[in-house]
This record gives structure tokens, C-alpha cells and sequence, in this order.
């Protein structure tokens, strides 16, 4: 019989969840994880970020293939697509990784469940499971991790062949002919990039009158006119206020948000991508007493406490931002909480990256948060364009933007759009843990030739002394 007693119950395997219960375990306390997915590793690992980067390192060699290889002297005959086969390299790589966390759960002597959980009581938990029967788990303390789900746009309703998520728009069978992504943030410029360069025309439609909220607005207009110039094409300011589904795909209908004249857009797929709510379904909350905020988020204290004591959240399903490494670190800080450490997240340094190619990073407060904070600041920003390396490798694109402050030189963002951005950004992100500042950045030798002599280079920059530009 299985054991059902438990010091610490991650609800949900995600990254929060696995990577929680995996750091519980390793601190001595009797640990399970349950999912009703069938495989650990959540949204992230299953339909996320895993399933997404494979299709974009995919499309990229594919549009390499057909467009980057001339310059380097060389030429290849026609490039073909084998769309199932992409596919089936995608399912592959999600599938090892899944596989990947049980043998971690048996490495670290976490207990998997796969089965619905409902929490029943304070300290225990109904798994209606996969296989069949089902188990009541009891545990000390419970941590919720259970994620988010897509937001629907209401009057479209998503059937994951026409109308589609990002979980639909990482398996359609076919490349669209046009492909309307509604919604210009993360997810949607990624998805949009992946079908762009297999061949589909892609228009973006977003409400507000720029990309990506919240990043930067020096970075977010470059981001648009990288990705216009690759084909991608923007409707901003509009709002789609109704989809009319044809034998052959969608008719939307367009409005500015402002007011104004509508107009219509066939597309024979729609990828509704305008933001991922919360995900609590029938966890049993109500019942339970745990209180949520008005969007739908566990509301938790700083040491992720819910209203209920035992029940802790960590996570998509608590306020902050919705990444897979925000998540990681949360399920870290409540084990060591809970086995008596003290357990901590630094919310200032979360970095960001958009995978598109160029990708884009950031980590840190951007021009607009500085600028209403009243906080004085220097810029340091330089293009990769003088950088030798980058010219080497054809991958010139973009810049490194060190916001520091004016009195210090402390660090207090990072903000790079390059090929290779969201690896240089951890640079940034240790310097700014380490409360260093540009001139510390500067100090620090950086091997020759790389891409990383930039950010060296912006450390300069933010002092008026570089060397290479
Ligand atoms: C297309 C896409 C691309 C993304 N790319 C990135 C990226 O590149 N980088 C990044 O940082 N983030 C990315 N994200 C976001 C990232 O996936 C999430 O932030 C992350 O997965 C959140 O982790 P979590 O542990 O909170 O929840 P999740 O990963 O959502 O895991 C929650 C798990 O709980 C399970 N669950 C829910 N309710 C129950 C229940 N009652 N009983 C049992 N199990 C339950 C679910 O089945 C799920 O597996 C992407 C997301 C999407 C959709």
C-alpha cells in the first residue's frame, strides 16, 4: 500500500511543484507531488517553454537553411519541410525532459502521485487517480502549485485546430497560410516568429498601442521593427470584438480600441494569446477557506502562507510575474521555510527573455519605472554592431542598455536584444544580486572574442569611457 502521510504535499508539478518538493525532500522531509497531467513538469515543461523552444531552434534552421547560409559561402538546394517530423523531434525533447523529473522524484525519494488532487482539509488531500481509485493523502503542510491556464477570448471559442492557444498552436498539423496571433506579448510574438518562418504570414493584433507591456519602450519599439522587417505584421490599438468561424478559418472583426471604424481579417488560423489566468479549478478551496485575490491568485504572505496555515501557494497561482524561474525559486524558498531555513526570493532581479531571434532580455527596472520612481539614472548602451565577435558570427543585432543610478553606478537594470540575449542577461542578473555597479561590470575581464564584451562594453558606456565605440 502506498504511504499517505506526509510532512509537505506539493499540489501540482509543475516547475514550482517539482522543483519544490525535490529541494523538501532533499531537506529531510517526507515529501509527495501530485499532477493530473499524467507527466510531471507542468505547463512549463509539457506545453510551455519546453515545446516552444524546440519549434523555435526548428523554424530558425529552417529559415537559416533557406536564407542565412549564402553569405557564409556556401548554397544548399531547395529546403524542405517535414512538418510531422519537426513535430515529432518537439514531442521527443518533452517527453525526456518529463521523464527526466521522475527519475529525479526517485533520486531525491520524493513519492509521485498522478491523479486530480482536492484539498478535503488543512492537512488533507482527496487524488482522484489516473489509473483508477483513488487516495487521501494527509500531510503537515500543503503547497499549492497548480499554475495557470489560458485566458479564452470571450465570443471565440478555442477548438485547438482554428482557433487555438499556445498548446494547439504547438501541434497544428499544417503550416496556416495566414495566421492571426491575437495578443502582441510574449508567447504570441514567439508562436508567431515559429509559423513567420515556416512560411505562414503572421498579423499580430494587440489592444494596447505597443508590444509587450512592461518592458522597456525603447526595447519593445526595436522589437517591433526587428520582427516587422522579418515579415511579422502589427495591427496595434485594435481590438478583436468578434470571430466568425467559415469553412475556411475565421473572420474577425477589428475595432481601435480608441473607437472608430471596424474592419474585418480572414485568417485560417487564430492563436488567442492575451494572457494566462490563475488555475484553482476544482481544488477545493471555497471549501477549504483559503482566500483568493480578485484575479483569481492565492493570496499569500511573504513566506507564501495562504489564509488557511498549512496551505501554503507558490508559483503561476500567486501574484508576480509568470515565468518557470520565478516558480523555481518560490518552490526552493517555501521548502527551506518549511524545514526551518530561510527560505528567499529577490523579486528585483527576475529576469525576462522573449525567444524570438533576436531574443530579448531584460532584468531589473526599465526607462519608464526609473523615470515615475523619480529616480535619477545613466544610461549605458551599446549596439553589438561594434563588436567583433558578433560581426564574425553575423549576428549584429541589437544592443546592451545598462540603466544605472546617477549618484552610485548601482545597477538597476538590464535590458539586451541579441541573438544570444537571454544567456547574457545572467551577467546582469548576478551583478545586480551582488548590488554591483557598471563600473564593476567594466573591471570584470571578459574572454575575447564574445558577444559578452558588450555588456563589459555598456558597463563603460555608463561611465563615458568605451573603448570600442
Ligand atoms: C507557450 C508557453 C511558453 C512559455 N515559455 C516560457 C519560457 O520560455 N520561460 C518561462 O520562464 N516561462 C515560460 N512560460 C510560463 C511557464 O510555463 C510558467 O510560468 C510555469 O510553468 C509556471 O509553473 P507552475 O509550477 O507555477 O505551474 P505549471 O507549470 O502550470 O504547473 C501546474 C501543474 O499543476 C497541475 N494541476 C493543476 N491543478 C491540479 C489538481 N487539482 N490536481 C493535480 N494537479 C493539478 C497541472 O496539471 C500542471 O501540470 C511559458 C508558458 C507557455 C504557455
Amino acid at each position: 500500500m502506498a504511504d499517505t502521510n506526509f510532512d509537505v504535499v506539493f499540489v501540482g508539478g509543475g516547475p514550482g511543484g517539482y522543483i519544490g518538493a525535490i529541494r523538501a525532500a532533499q531537506l529531510g522531509l517526507k515529501t509527495a507531488c501530485i499532477d493530473k497531467r499524467g507527466t510531471f513538469g507542468g505547463t512549463c515543461l509539457n506545453v510551455g517553454c519546453i515545446p516552444s523552444k524546440a519549434l523555435l531552434k526548428s523554424s530558425e534552421y529552417f529559415h537559416l537553411a533557406q536564407h542565412g547560409l549564402s553569405d557564409h559561402g556556401f548554397s544548399v538546394g531547395e529546403v524542405k519541410l517535414d512538418l510531422p517530423k519537426m513535430m515529432a523531434r518537439k514531442d521527443k525533447v518533452v517527453g525526456d525532459t518529463t521523464k527526466g523529473i521522475e527519475f529525479l522524484f526517485k533520486k531525491n525519494k520524493v513519492t509521485p502521485f498522478k491523479g486530480a488532487a482536492t484539498i478535503i482539509g488543512p492537512n488533507s488531500i482527496k487524488v482522484v487517480l489516473n489509473d483508477g481509485g483513488e487516495e487521501t493523502l494527509t500531510a503537515k503542510n500543503i503547497v499549492i502549485a497548480t499554475g495557470s491556464d489560458v485566458v479564452a477570448l470571450p465570443g471565440l471559442t478555442i477548438d485547438e485546430q482554428t482557433i487555438v492557444s499556445s498548446t494547439g498552436a504547438l501541434t497544428l498539423g499544417a503550416v496556416p497560410k495566414h495566421l492571426v496571433v491575437i495578443g502582441g506579448g510574449v508567447i504570441g510574438l514567439e508562436l508567431g516568429s515559429v509559423w513567420q518562418r515556416l512560411g505562414a504570414k503572421v498579423t499580430v493584433v494587440e489592444f494596447l498601442d505597443r508590444l509587450i507591456p512592461g518592458m522597456d519602450g525603447e526595447v519593445a519599439k526595436n522589437v517591433q521593427r526587428i520582427l516587422g522587417k522579418q515579415g511579422i505584421e502589427f495591427k496595434l490599438g485594435k481590438k478583436v470584438v468578434k470571430g466568425d468561424k467559415g469553412p475556411n478559418g475565421v473572420t474577425l472583426t477589428l475595432e481601435p480600441a480608441a473607437g472608430g471604424a471596424a474592419e474585418t481579417l480572414d485568417a485560417d488560423v487564430v492563436l488567442v494569446a492575451i494572457g494566462r489566468r490563475p488555475y484553482t479549478d476544482s481544488l477545493g478551496l471555497d471549501t477549504v477557506g483559503v482566500a483568493l485575490d480578485p484575479k483569481g491568485r492565492v493570496v499569500v504572505d511573504h513566506h507564501y502562507k495562504s489564509s488557511v496555515p498549512s496551505i501554503f501557494a507558490v508559483g503561476d497561482v500567486i501574484t508576480g510575474p509568470m515565468l518557470a524561474h520565478k516558480a523555481e525559486e518560490e518552490g526552493v524558498a517555501i521548502a527551506e521555510l518549511l524545514a526551518g531555513q530561510a527560505g528567499h526570493v529577490n523579486y528585483d532581479v527576475i529576469p525576462s527573455v522573449i525567444y524570438t531571434a533576436p531574443e530579448v532580455a531584460s532584468v531589473g527596472k526599465t526607462e519608464e519605472e526609473l523615470k515615475a520612481a523619480g529616480v535619477e539614472y545613466k544610461i549605458g548602451k551599446v549596439p553589438f554592431s561594434v563588436n567583433a565577435r558578433a560581426r564574425a558570427n553575423a549576428d549584429i543585432e541589437g544592443f546592451v542598455k545598462i540603466l544605472t543610478d546617477a549618484r552610485t553606478d548601482k545597477v538597476l537594470g538590464c535590458h539586451i536584444i541579441h541573438g544570444e540575449a537571454g544567456t547574457l542577461i545572467a551577467e546582469a542578473a548576478l551583478a545586480m544580486e551582488f548590488g554591483a555597479s557598471a563600473e564593476d561590470i567594466a573591471r570584470t575581464c571578459h574572454a575575447h572574442p564574445t558577444v559578452s564584451e558588450v555588456v563589459k562594453e555598456a558597463g563603460l558606456a555608463a561611465n563615458g569611457r568605451t573603448l570600442n565605440m
